[in-house]
Order: C-alpha cells, then sequence, then structure tokens
C-alpha cells in the first residue's frame, strides 16, 4: 500500500490549526519536525516537495546519508541518543540537537562547533517520568545541569525537550507535558547567559494536540505521516 504523505501533512497542519484553536494559541508557534528515522531518503524527498521543511533523525550514520543524498534546503534537527564520539559527524549541519542530557556531550558539541567558529543550538532533554529506560536529566537536577552546561562556549541552550511516559489515556500525558513547561518557566527566570527558554520539544503522533494544549512549540511526529516504522 503506498502512503500519501501530502495529505498525512495536511491533515497533520488541520489537527495543529484545531488545537491551538482550542487553546488560543497562534499557530506559527508551532512547528512540525518531521521524524524520518528508519524512512528511505525518497520518503524525506516526497514530504519535502509536499512543503515540509524540517526533519528529525534519532541515528547518526543514517542521518549523515541522507543528508549527503538530499538537497541543501532541508533542515535538521537531530532527536536521538547521541554519544560523544559521533558529535563530528553532527556539526554544522544540524540545525538544533534536542537531546542533550549530560556536561559530557554538551561539552564535545561546544568543542565540535567552536572549531567551526559556530554556535550550537541545544535543548536539554528531561526525563520527566524519572524512567529507568529514558535519556535525560531528571527534573530535580535539571537546573545545576543547565547552570553548568551554560557556562559552556559556543552553545544557546533554546529550551527543553521531553518523551513523557506512554499512556493510552492522554490525560495521563498531559501533566507530564506542563511539568516541562513549568521547568521551562522557572529557568528562564534565573536568566542565565547563553540561555533563552523560547522551545519546548514534546508531543509525538499520539499526543502532540495535548503537547501543543500544553505548550509545545515543536512537535515530533513520524508515524502519522510516514506510517508505521518497522
Ligand atoms: C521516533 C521518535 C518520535 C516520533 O514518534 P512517532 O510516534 O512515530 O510520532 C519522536 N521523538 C523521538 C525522540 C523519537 O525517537
Amino acid at each position: 500500500m503506498s502512503i500519501d504523505i501530502a495529505a498525512n501533512l495536511h491533515a497533520i497542519q488541520q489537527r495543529i490549526d484545531q488545537a491551538c484553536a482550542r487553546c488560543g494559541r497562534n499557530p506559527q508557534q508551532v512547528s512540525l519536525v518531521a521524524v524520518s528515522k528508519k524512512k528511505p531518503a525518497a520518503l524525506i524527498e516526497q514530504a519535502a516537495n509536499a512543503g515540509q521543511p524540517l526533519f528529525g533523525e534519532s541515528y547518526v550514520q543514517e542521518f549523515v546519508d541522507k543528508h549527503q543524498q538530499l538537497s541543501n534546503d532541508i533542515r535538521w534537527h537531530f532527536i536521538g541518543a547521541l554519544q560523544s564520539n559521533k558529535v563530528k559527524y553532527l556539526r554544522g549541519r544540524t540545525e538544533l540537537i534536542h537531546s542533550v542530557d549530560r556536561l559530557s556531550l554538551a561539552k564535545e558539541i561546544s568543542k565540535q562547533w567552536g572549531a567551526i567558529d559556530q554556535t550550537a543550538q541545544i535543548l536539554i532533554q528531561i526525563n520527566v517520568g524519572d524512567e529507568a529506560t529514558k535519556a535525560g536529566a531528571t527534573i530535580d537536577d535539571a537546573e545545576a545541569l543547565i547552570r553548568k552546561i551554560a557556562a559552556l562556549p559556543h552553545l544557546h541552550i533554546r529550551g527543553l525537550m521531553a518523551l513523557p511516559p506512554y499512556a493510552d489515556d492522554l490525560e495521563q500525558v498531559r501533566p507530564w507535558f506542563r511539568q516541562l513547561r513549568q521547568l521551562a518557566e522557572h529557568i528562564d527566570q534565573l536568566h542565565l547567559p547563553q540561555v533563552s527558554m523560547d522551545t519546548l520539544s514534546m508531543g509525538m503522533s499520539h499526543d502532540f494536540e495535548i503537547a501543543i494544549e500544553e505548550g509545545a512549540t515543536l512537535i515530533r511526529v513520524g508515524t502519522a505521516i510516514f506510517g508505521a516504522r518497522e
């Protein structure tokens, strides 16, 4: 069965618009990151041709391959677990890294972007549910980590990212999104240098509307655009 990516993107944009209308937000404040991991470059091209400018990848080697194959007009975010020794492959190629969860990784990003005389834009990943299987700083540890990372050169912390615990009942997910937003508000009030909490990356295919209602500015949607992954 072939998949109609343009139709899927259109349907998602309508759902974004409706979610924004429900909570009085401007849809321009919410950007869709099309999560293309494990999907071929040809499908990314289809989505780009349908007007989707921004894509998210989770695996470094896969990202490097697709980045090489596809047009320079495509904007890339890196959203997956990241080993420090692979940061060099992202250097200068990703607009935003969502998954910075430890000081050692931030130091390597700082070093790599510094080497090309640029500033890396990053989000701090927060493990809101404190789940053993997920990456991210705990809510309790976040402020101390952000203070340390903010002191590094060549980095700008733009906000927070989270992958909250899964629940069929979306109302059970809502408090996690709210906690992430409240943490961002708290950090914002500290007025740290190199920190501006203008970005909240939260919400995926099954829960992005709730995330928008709770303040998401970036939603990361894969399955609802490209279909189920292998
Ligand atoms: C895969 C992935 C997504 C997309 O999930 P879908 O349920 O397919 O929309 C979002 N965020 C992260 C961090 C992911 O790894």
